[in-house]
C-alpha cells in the first residue's frame, strides 16, 4: 500500500484478491464489489477507530433499527483513472457535506471530516487496481450509514455503522429514455425527506416508476406534490429543459436532492456562456413550448448516468417526442463536465481531487 492514513484506520488486507474473476468488459451496474471496504461503528457516543478488511457480507441482528424504521442514509461518488494512472474524485467535499445533512435529518450522529476522507483515500488506494482507465469508466463508490443497534421501539439508535463499498462500473447506457410526468404519486412533501438521501425516499419511488414502466417509460418526472404542476427532479437524476436557446432547470428546497453534477452544470453553462435559468418550471410551460417546437432537450443529470437525454413525455393522456439534437447542450456539458472528471481537460474551478 502506497497511501499512509492521517488518522488510526486498522488495516486487514484480504488474502486474495478477485478481480481477475472479474469480466470488465461486461459489467452490470452495481452488481460486483472490490476486495475492500471500509466499516466504522457508532457506540458509547462516539465513532469508534474504523477499519478496512476485506468485503463481506455484515452480521446484524434482526431487530436493528434499520430493518423496522428505515434509517439510513446513502452517498454515490465516482473514481477515475487518468491515463498517468492517477486517481481522481470530483468535488467530493461536496458528498462529505450532504451525508451529514442528510444524517442529521434523519436523526443520525453526523460522521467525521477526516475519517470519512482517510478512510476513502486508503480504500481507493488497497483496490486502485479495480478502476479501470478509458472514458465512461469509473468506480463507483458507495458510503452509507445505518442504525444497528437492537431494539425495536420506534426512536433513533444509539448505535450506527458507516461503511464504504466500491463497484467497478462502465459507461452508463440505460437505453433511450422517455418519462411520464407525475400527477398523482409524489417522491415528496414540504418539510418531508426530499432533499436528504436517505433509503426510504427510494423505496418509495419503485412502485409508482414500475407502474411507469408498464406503460413503456423508463422514469418519472416528479413535480411538486401539492399541485402537480411545478417539474422536480427524476429518480435519481436533477432535470433541465431547454427552450429555445435556454437552459432552464428548477431551484433546489426541501423537496429536491441538491445535485452536484445538477450545481456544476449550471457552472459549465455559464462559463461557455449558455443561458442557464434556475427557476420553478411548470408542466404548461413545457407543454407549450413543445407544442410550439421550441422545447429542444430534456435531459437528466446525476453521478451515476452523468448526462442522460429524455427523448420524450407524457403527460394526462397527451404524448410528446423531442427527440435528439446534434451538438446538443447536453452532449456539450457532458463531454465539459468528463474532460474535468477524467483529468483530460481544465479545471478552472477546482473541482478534481486527488486520491
Ligand atoms: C443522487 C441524486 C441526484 C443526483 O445527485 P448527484 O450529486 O449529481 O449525483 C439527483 N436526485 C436524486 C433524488 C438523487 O438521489
Amino acid at each position: 500500500m502506497i497511501y499512509e492514513p492521517k488518522c488510526k484506520i486498522d488495516i486487514e488486507t484480504a488474502s486474495s484478491s478477485r478481480i481477475n474473476e472479474v469480466d470488465f468488459d461486461h459489467l452490470e451496474f452495481g452488481k460486483i464489489f472490490t476486495d475492500h471496504m471500509f466499516e466504522c461503528d457508532y457506540k458509547d457516543g462516539i465513532w469508534q477507530t474504523p477499519r478496512i478488511k476485506k468485503y463481506e457480507a455484515l452480521t446484524i441482528d434482526p431487530s436493528a433499527r434499520v430493518f423496522h424504521y428505515g434509517q439510513a442514509v446513502f452517498e454515490g461518488m465516482k473514481a477515475y483513472k487518468d491515463d498517468n494512472d492517477d486517481v481522481w474524485l470530483f468535488r467530493p467535499d461536496e458528498n462529505f457535506r450532504r451525508i451529514n445533512k442528510s444524517a442529521k435529518r434523519l436523526a443520525i450522529p453526523e460522521f467525521p471530516e477526516e475519517y470519512f476522507f482517510e478512510g476513502m483515500k486508503t480504500l481507493l488506494n488497497l483496490d486502485s487496481g479495480w478502476v479501470k482507465k478509458g472514458l465512461g469508466n469509473s468506480l463507483y463508490i458507495r458510503p452509507f450509514i445505518i442504525a444497528t443497534e437492537p431494539a425495536i421501539s420506534a426512536a433513533p439508535a444509539t448505535e450506527y455503522k458507516f461503511l464504504i463499498i466500491c463497484s467497478p462500473a462502465k459507461a452508463y447506457y440505460s437505453g433511450e429514455i422517455r418519462v411520464l410526468i407525475a400527477e398523482k404519486y409524489s417522491r415528496a412533501a414540504d418539510g418531508g425527506t426530499g432533499f436528504a438521501k436517505a433509503a426510504g425516499n427510494y423505496a418509495a419511488q419503485f412502485y409508482p416508476t414500475s407502474l411507469a414502466n408498464n406503460k413503456g417509460y423508463q422514469q418519472i418526472i416528479w413535480t411538486d406534490a401539492n399541485s402537480h404542476e411545478y417539474l422536480e427532479e427524476a429518480g435519481t437524476m436533477n432535470v433541465f429543459f431547454r427552450i429555445g436557446d435556454t437552459l432552464i432547470t428548477a431551484p433546489t428546497n426541501d423537496r429536491i436532492l441538491d445535485g452536484v453534477t445538477r450545481k456544476s452544470i449550471i457552472q459549465i453553462a455559464e462559463d461557455l456562456g449558455i443561458n442557464c435559468e434556475v427557476r420553478p418550471i411548470s408542466v404548461t410551460e413545457i407543454k407549450q413550448a413543445a407544442s410550439e417546437g421550441q422545447l429542444k432537450e430534456i435531459f437528466g443529470a446525476g453521478t451515476a448516468a452523468v448526462i442522460s437525454p429524455i427523448l420524450g413525455f407524457q403527460h394526462a393522456d397527451e404524448v410528446y417526442e423531442i427527440g435528439e439534437m446534434e451538438s446538443s447542450y447536453g452532449s456539450i456539458l457532458k463531454e465539459k463536465l468528463m474532460a474535468i472528471q477524467y483529468n483530460t481537460g481544465d479545471d478552472p474551478h477546482n473541482w478534481r481531487y486527488k486520491v
